[in-house]
């Protein structure tokens, strides 16, 4: 008998819908609750997978190979657990299976329409999601009044009406925005927008206000008689320095009260302590280190949310602070005393990507942190660079190159992953075709680690571990035993297939063809980013 927490956000969008909704679960997950969580997206696209980082921000990848939204990171940062293509689905997908289904005579003959076709296979997925669970927390995308958020509106009213109030609770995100020549906070907007739910059937039980400063009392007060929520049902959600904080603030808010109360629930006691333990080092952190970010859309860091957040964790969980320098590489091609700052990082970093722009400035931030012996890591386009690099100055094959940036070069170091397969004769290796008919690797694949390398180190010595991924190009095996002769070894397998790489005559530089941000959470850090932030530690000592 699962119970639901729908999320709905007011007034206008970015208000932390899913930071909220990722805490309330973090909240119930603590106080000893099976938890899962929905991510529901009203746009027509049937996944982020094909649309621009500077539209969407990053594509989150699950382990069974789903491209999400970004916010199903934050669930799986906040709860530390793998969630699947099941909690996230888009409009784009419901009615593609509703379409699917009537062409195949599926309806018998009858009109399809919103309701009940659409809204039942919405409250269908909701459904599948909660499979199993004490609680399901479904965050609605967009805002309340969004023409496309009405049909999954309509299937929280009915599964309401369906399961009764006892296992259904509307918790609603609105803003309160301070006007500052009058130093007034202000409820209006909130009232109209739970004015505009009341109008579509909808109550909300819980309002959740995002605002600059501290709501008063008398204000809280004023907003639940004028909604028609109970007077602790008004819980504010401050500004917070690290989204880490906020389970911990809703708890001081009580926010559990009226959870446990409308969803007929004993009291609920979270255990927050180690928790709480690892937001006070984010706070206030006994050291700090510098790492160099080499990346484009560097005015869009949403691109790189979960590497963002993992080097976040590791800091965390060692007591430090890690400044990012985000260091444009398209800069970084033509302004050499910008290459001449990278002396003074403790790290460098080369994260994943698309595309030519920017790669030359990425390989001279390589060849500097290879030269000058300083802490590298590199991940997917990141490993594919270094590659490149090393091919390109150390082997003296100048033509090297990848097919993603000349198809038709000679040296084809880097390649695509169909290459590959059909030279090898690989057939234990998954692929999925994207829409647009590329060959990808997407999601958890197994890698062996190489006996006494660096990476294995950092993975505490395992032998096999697994990562995900989400890119269309490999590194070509036919260089390894050059690679390998001047130093470079291959420290990461997977059915042939070419991982990891590392530096034998360099303090730390390693780069791995997955994506390792997309399995760091707060509480367990990825081990390959601990490592690379331990080694920048240990590099700023001697330094
Ligand atoms: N563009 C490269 C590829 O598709 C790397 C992708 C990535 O960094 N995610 O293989």
């Amino acid at each position: 008998m699962t119970k639901y927490i729908f999320v709905t956000g007011g007034v206008l969008s970015s208000l932390g819908k899913g930071i909220t909704s990722s805490s309330i679960a973090t909240l119930l997950k603590h106080s000893g609750l099976n938890v899962g969580i929905l991510k529901i997206d009203p746009y027509i696209n049937v996944d982020p997978g094909t649309m621009s980082p500077l539209e969407h921000g990053e594509v989150f990848v699950t382990y069974d190979g789903a491209e999400t939204d970004l916010d199903i990171g934050h669930y799986e940062r906040f709860l530390n657990v793998d969630f699947s293509f099941k909690n996230n689905f888009t409009t784009g997908q419901v009615y593609l299976s509703v379409i699917d289904r009537e062409r195949k005579g599926g309806y018998l003959g009858k009109t399809i329409q919103v309701i009940p076709h659409i809204v039942d296979e919405i409250k269908h997925r909701i459904k599948l999601a909660g499979e199993g669970k004490d609680i399901l927390v479904v965050e609605l995308g967009g805002t309340v009044g969004d023409i496309e958020g009405l049909p999954f509106l309509e299937a929280m009213r009915e599964m309401k009406h369906e399961y009764g109030i006892n296992r259904i609770i509307s918790m609603h995100v609105t803003l309160i925005p301070l006007i500052r020549a009058a130093g007034e906070l202000k409820t209006k907007p909130t009232q109209h927008s739970v004015q505009e739910l009341r109008r579509i059937g909808i109550t909300p039980q819980i309002i959740i206000t995002r605002s600059e400063k501290e709501i008063p009392t008398e204000l809280k007060n004023k907003l639940a008689m004028s909604c028609d929520v109970d007077y602790d049902c008004v819980i504010g959600a401050q500004d917070a320095k690290s989204i880490y904080q906020m389970p911990i603030n809703f708890l001081k808010e009580g926010v559990l009260v009226p959870i446990a109360r409308f969803l007929k629930l004993p009291e609920l006691k979270p255990d927050m302590k180690a928790w709480d333990l690892l937001v006070k080092q984010i706070l206030a952190p006994q050291q700090e280190v510098n790492i160099a970010f080499v990346g484009k859309y560097l005015n869009l860091k949403e691109s790189y949310k979960s590497l963002i957040e993992a080097l976040i964790h590791a800091g965390a969980n060692l007591d430090t602070q890690v400044n990012i320098q985000w260091i444009d590489s398209e800069e970084l091609e033509k302004n050499e005393e910008m290459l001449q700052k990278l002396k003074y990082v403790n790290g460098i970093l080369v994260p994943g990507g698309f595309g030519e722009r920017g790669i030359e400035g990425k390989m001279k931030a390589i060849q500097f942190a290879r030269e000058q012996g300083i802490v590298f890591f590199g991940i997917c386009l990141g490993m594919q660079l270094a590659i490149l690099e090393f091919c390109r100055n150390v082997l003296g094959i100048k033509e090297a190159n990848s097919m993603e940036f000349n198809p038709n070069t000679h040296e084809a170091v880097i390649y695509l992953i169909e290459n590959f397969i059909n030279q090898s004769g690989e057939k234990q290796i998954r692929t999925h075709t994207s829409p647009m008919g590329g060959t990808m690797r997407l999601g958890e694949y197994e890698c062996t680690l190489k006996e006494g390398s660096k990476l294995q180190k950092a993975y505490k010595n395992q032998k096999l571990i697994k990562e995900r991924h989400r890119h269309r190009y490999e590194a070509n095996p036919k260089y390894q035993a050059m690679l390998e002769k001047k130093g470079m070894m291959i420290s990461g397998k997977c059915n042939g297939l070419i991982e990891a790489i590392e530096l034998k005559n360099h303090p730390w530089f390693v780069a791995v063809q997955f994506h390792p941000e997309f399995t760091s959470r707060l509480q367990a850090p990825n081990l390959a980013i601990l490592e690379f932030i331990k080694q920048a530690l240990y590099a700023k000592s001697y330094k």
